[in-house]
């Protein structure tokens, strides 16, 4: 039997020890795993034992449950090395900053993966890869599935996403190969190396993280009728494109300038203008090296995919020219009719900037001087401020490099995307950037929180409301721990009539010259009424508050609608279609094409797009079984092995972690249909020792097993000197009978599993 097989027997049967428990698994969890029959360790003391508490590998079995002794035993855990832990149907991932060496090796892939019931190993990334694996080839019809990596900048998602794909490029390899101009590539090889393309490109060094993502994604990993990978395709979403032309400070640029500039050979810089020691402006804390400076393998990749050495020359030489615009500076004029020249020394630049971008100088140096102002058919000619000078020069970096970006993920797509025909499952991998709260916080940041605002409804919509609603319908009736539903600030973000984002757009659409005061005007008058927003009407730089469900966050008014129209001057976006580089001139005429069909000339804005981008997503999402990862950044600094509990809570608390801790323990997190109860302890209670010669016929209607299973708790519960009218249906009972489940807690479940041990 192959090992597809194996795993599709186990998973239909559910096998517990010698016999089958059908139906014990709850959709959001994995078997409890004290249902095992040898049950060795696992039914661990119900008040927690501080010295214990390294060994509890659900945090929903500390006991009590706090934030405290959640936090204290996630600390109890980082301190002996042990970097991951359940947390109901959440997996919580602690950071080690320092490699570990053998816990992500190929062995241990494989012990996961052929584990009959891997959720009975260590708490590990490879559980969750593991499970929605087996899940693909869902009981009755295959189901796909998305697993949801999440945390704060620095926690480790990006790590855990590549760890994912490197799972299933290994387990999953179909060894199917794709041939390209002049490679021929295994497609598990192609999908990893998608990987540092995308990284070189879109990751920079930060205040957070030295290799943090400036973009979101979404990789698909394609799967065949055999569940084997045969093809991937990644959406991202919301570049950081500005970091091209504005690095903040101490920051650098996207590591493919760095790697351009330590690994180009001496030809290379000849033909890139980039001669050793030269200081570019864009290029800042060039000294600082990090791991990610690593030229060969990117372009070693970039062979890989397919992407021959004409083109790779092509995209240096864009960027080499990105980079020599960086260096041009104006000076100021005294005449205002009077266009702002170029100082002295950057007319070297502009000349190679032109040169490496292969568009004709002269007309650069006008088009990043002057503004053509379209009235009618006529066009009149506007010199441009020392300020709109240099704003054009860093928008035509933005624009190109976006451009550049979008181009590169498109081309992977196609490399690695498989035949519809071939596929017919995925397991999608989301690796978003987390909360964002900073000194001052833009657009940017209210897209990122928007997005994360999404996520949080979307889990709590999965996992926490359907919780409680299963409670409800099966008639258990008192209020659990309250949990923050945030529709009402999604509403006020993104909401109609009236919202941020409706504002926003109506003011970028109708484009008055005084816009930011417009917007602020706006937003005061016509959102007043909303209580997740508010204003500091004394404060210098004008601003609002979001409640966000993470924390508040204070946005700058200033330069918003600017952002959200993104303007790209019409004379830019035709001197590119002009340039001689025919990548250059491929992308931004079927840009232009595309626009024309689409839209006609009028831009979408940035939210529009973004939103849209983000519903498909959300669709997506919906379609599938969630799994979500939390990512724990243990401190700020990123210092290997450090646990400071003020970072860590904070962390928990922003991702609902608190909550969903709450919630599976104080409720029940374990139920079982009456029939399978009474199958499985039906014969070890003194109960059904008297009554052995009636045995319970399972196939009755629920309200007979219903009170089956009530005697039968009511006699085992008297054998142990517990008054049952105290755990029958009471809150904070230990177990309840529901409509057509039992709802048990872990102690419960462990009472009950020690008597049948003992009867047997
Ligand atoms: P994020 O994507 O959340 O911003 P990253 O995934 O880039 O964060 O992680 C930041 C750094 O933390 C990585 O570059 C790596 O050095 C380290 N790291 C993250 N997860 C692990 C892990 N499981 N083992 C070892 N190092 C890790
Ligand atoms: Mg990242």
């Amino acid at each position: 039997m192959s090992s597809a097989d194996d795993r599709r027997n186990v998973r239909a049967g559910h096998t517990h020890g010698g016999g089958t428990v059908k139906g014990f698994v709850h959709k959001d969890r994995s078997p409890p795993p004290s249902l095992n029959d040898s049950l060795e360790g696992e039914i661990q003391a119900f008040l927690t034992d501080e010295d214990q508490l390294h060994t509890y590998d659900d945090l929903t079995k500390v006991n009590p449950v706090t934030p405290t002794t959640v936090l204290k035993c996630l600390q109890a855990r980082y301190s002996v090395k042990v970097f991951y832990t359940h947390a109901g149907c959440t997996l919580v991932a602690l950071n080690p900053f320092q490699p570990i060496p053998h816990l992500y090796s190929l062995d241990v892939m494989k012990e996961y993966h052929c584990a009959p019931q891997p959720q009975e190993f260590k708490p590990h990334i490879f559980i969750v890869a593991e499970e929605a694996y087996r899940n693909v080839q869902g009981q009755l019809e295959p189901v796909n599935q998305s697993l949801v990596v999440s945390g704060e900048s620095g926690a480790g998602k990006t790590w855990t996403s590549r760890c994912l794909m490197k799972y299933y490029a290994t387990v999953a390899a179909s060894s199917s190969v794709v041939k390209s101009q002049h490679t021929v590539e295994r497609i598990e090889k192609r999908v990893l190396d998608s990987n540092p393309i995308m990284e070189a490109f879109g990751n920079a060094c930060t205040l957070r993280n030295n290799n943090s993502s400036r973009f979101g994604k979404y990789i698909q990993l394609q799967l065949d009728r055999c569940q084997l990978l045969v093809g991937a395709s990644v959406q991202t979403y919301l570049l950081e494109k500005t970091r091209v032309g504005c690095q903040p400070a101490n920051e650098r640029n996207f590591h493919i300038f760095y790697q351009m500039m330590k690994g180009a050979t001496d030809e290379q810089r000849k033909e890139w203008e980039m001669p050793r020691g030269q200081r570019f402006v864009w290029l800042p804390n060039a000294e600082k090296t990090v791991d990610e400076d690593c030229f060969h393998e990117t372009v070693e990749a970039m062979v890989h995919l397919g992407i021959n050495a004409e083109r790779q020359r092509q995209i240096f030489t864009i960027l080499a020219g990105i980079l020599q615009l960086g260096n041009v500076n104006f000076s100021s004029s005294t005449d205002e009719s009077q266009p702002c020249n170029l100082e002295e020394q950057s007319k070297d630049f502009l000349q190679r900037a032109a040169e490496l971008l292969r568009v004709p100088a002269e007309e650069l140096q006008m088009c990043l001087r002057v503004r053509t102002l379209k009235a009618g058919k006529q066009s009149v000619l506007k010199p441009c401020s020392q300020a709109e000078c240099s704003m054009r020069r860093d928008c035509l970096a933005k624009v190109i490099y976006a451009q550049l970006f979008e181009w590169l993920v498109t081309f992977i797509n196609n490399s690695m995307c498989a035949d519809k025909s071939t596929w017919c499952n995925f397991i999608g991998v989301l690796d978003v950037y987390g909360f964002e709260c900073f000194q001052t916080n833009n657009l940017e940041q209210l897209c990122i929180n928007y997005a994360n605002e999404k996520l949080q409804q979307h889990f709590v919509a999965h996992y926490l409301r359907a919780q409680q609603e299963e409670y409800v319908s099966e008639g258990l009736q008192w209020s659990f721990v309250k949990y923050q539903d945030n529709q009402s600030c999604l509403d006020l973000i993104e909401g109609s009539p009236v919202s941020v984002f409706s504002l926003l757009n109506e003011e970028s659409r109708l484009n008055r010259a005084s816009d930011s005061k417009m917007f602020r005007v706006r937003l005061e008058k016509e959102l007043c009424d909303n209580v997740n927003i508010s204003w500091d009407k004394f404060s210098k730089v004008p601003h609002f508050t979001v409640a966000h469900y993470a924390g508040k966050v204070n946005y700058q008014i200033q330069g918003m609608v600017d952002k959200n129209k993104d303007p790209v001057p019409p004379e830019l976006s035709s001197l590119l279609q002009k340039s001689g580089n025919s990548l250059l001139h491929q992308i931004f005429t079927d840009k232009e094409t595309e626009n024309l069909t689409s839209k006609g000339l009028s831009k979408v804005t940035v939210v529009s797009k973004f939103k849209n981008s983000l519903e498909s997503l959300m669709k997506i999402l919906h379609a599938t079984t969630p799994h979500y990862t939390r990512c724990i950044k243990p401190n700020p600094d990123c210092k290997p092995l450090t646990f400071k509990k003020e970072e860590v809570i904070m962390q928990l608390e922003a991702c609902g972690i608190v909550e969903t801790i709450h919630i599976s323990a104080a409720g029940f997190p374990i139920r079982i249909p009456f029939s399978s109860f009474l199958q499985r302890y039906g014969l070890i209670t003194t109960y059904s020792k008297l009554k052995s010669e009636t045995r319970v016929d399972l196939e009755a209607d629920s309200d007979v097993l219903q009170r089956e299973v009530e005697k039968l708790l009511r006699v085992l519960l008297q054998t142990h000197a517990v008054d049952p009218s105290h755990c029958l249906g009471k809150p904070n009972s230990w177990v309840h009978c529901g409509r057509t489940k039992v709802f048990l807690t872990q102690s419960m479940l462990d009472l009950l599993e020690d008597q049948r041990n003992k009867i047997l």
